[in-house]
């Protein structure tokens, strides 16, 4: 038996707050995240953990 569910994922991508850098795309849950989002993530470029946010 399938089960439907229907989630709204949309596209984003995270860029680093330091560098610029758009380090990771992901989709996220529009429901459960309204915002945009704002995480902490390694940063390749940084070589360290910095915030990284959502952008267009
Ligand atoms: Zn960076």
């Amino acid at each position: 038996m399938k089960v439907e569910v229907e989630v709204v994922r949309t596209r984003i991508t995270l860029a680093c707050t330091e560098c610029k850098q758009r380090n990771y795309n992901m989709t996220k849950d529009k429901k459960a995240h309204p915002d945009r989002m704002e995480t902490k993530k390694y940063c390749r470029f940084c070589k360290t953990h910095t915030l990284h946010k959502e952008t267009k």
